[in-house]
């Protein structure tokens, strides 16, 4: 049976990993690097994920600027708050947590946010950066992914991969990822006529789909490595998009639902906003220190 990938070892690993690259930056921009986490409204699994979010940035030894803002507030009153974050020295992440409200015009927030400090990756300059293989910021879900994949594959070069999904968030900034990584992506969605014949073929599957169980073991080539994005609340808890057990008893490797990607996504955070501080702050970072 296959392999389980310890997403949440390898989420804790990097986290220690950034931890330890803090006090040399405040050793040489005198101040630590700061992530301000931005929530609108009452949607109790966005609490959950601000919080663990502000929890992991201060574990981390960084700031952690967290502004809860009523459900009804403005969009302009969000506007000017991105406007003083922007301008605010101190932060050098700013994320939005989405979904927001639907009063407010989601692209219109991202847009506003300074790449510079667009820790997420979804202001359209920065999916433009990785599309054209430019240094950016590459959004965290999918960033995680790649580096599971790497470390337990090696080089992905000639591989065949599969991503389902095309969401901006996670499909579109994967196949980007693993295209640069130079595997062979196909990118399968809502309107795929035969996914079964493409997974036939593919060594790495990433499911980023949102449909409980979707993705069947008899689908899939014997020895593939299989990352599941999703993060499906049913009666029985979290599941993915996979369907674990007919999966694990074809595949080499696969991801659990949880303690797969979900660690990974704030881990990635925490990188991108280290990342952010030295570039921001004009200190180096060694290339492959994280
Ligand atoms: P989304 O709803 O934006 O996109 C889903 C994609 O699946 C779409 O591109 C659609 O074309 C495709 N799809 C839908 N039905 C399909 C079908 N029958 N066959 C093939 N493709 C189909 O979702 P998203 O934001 O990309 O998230 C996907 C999943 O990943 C969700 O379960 C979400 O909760 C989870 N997620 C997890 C993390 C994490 O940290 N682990 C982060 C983001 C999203």
């Amino acid at each position: 049976t296959a392999e389980i990938i310890d997403g949440k070892a390898f989420a804790a690993g990097l986290r220690a990993r950034i931890a330890t690259l803090v006090p040399a930056f405040e050793a040489a921009a005198g101040r630590v690097p700061g992530l301000a986490v931005v929530l609108v409204g009452e949607d109790p699994a966005s609490a959950v994920y601000v919080r663990s979010k502000g929890k992991q940035t201060r574990e981390a030894g960084m700031a952690s600027f967290e502004h809860r803002l009523p459900a009804d507030t403005t969009q302009a009153e969000l506007l000017a708050l991105v406007d003083q974050l922007n301008a605010d020295a101190s932060v050098d992440g700013i994320l939005v947590q989405l979904p927001l409200p639907k009063h407010i015009d989601e692209q219109a927030v991202l847009l506003r946010i300074s790449p510079e400090k667009d820790v997420d990756g979804f202001h359209p300059v920065n999916a433009g950066r990785l599309a054209t293989g430019l240094e950016g910021f590459v959004p965290c879900t999918p960033l995680g992914c790649l580096m599971l994949l790497q470390d337990k594959l090696g080089s992905l070069s000639g591989l065949d991969a599969v991503v389902i999904g095309r969401s901006n968030i996670v499909g579109k900034p994967m196949a980007a990822l693993l295209t640069k990584a130079s595997a062979t992506v196909t990118v399968a969605h809502s309107r795929t006529r035969n996914l079964p014949h493409y997974l036939k073929h593919a060594d790495i599957v990433v499911a980023a789909v949102g449909i409980p169980h979707f993705v069947k073991g008899e689908w899939l080539k014997p020895g593939a490595t299989v990352i599941d994005v999703g993060i499906n609340r049913t009666e029985n808890g979290l599941v993915g998009d996979v369907d674990f057990e007919s999966a694990a008893s074809v595949v080499g490797a696969i991801t659990p639902v949880p303690g797969g990607v979900g660690p990974m996504t704030i881990a990635c955070l925490l990188r991108n906003t280290l990342v952010a501080a030295h570039r921001n702050a004009g200190v180096a970072l060694e290339a492959d220190a994280i």
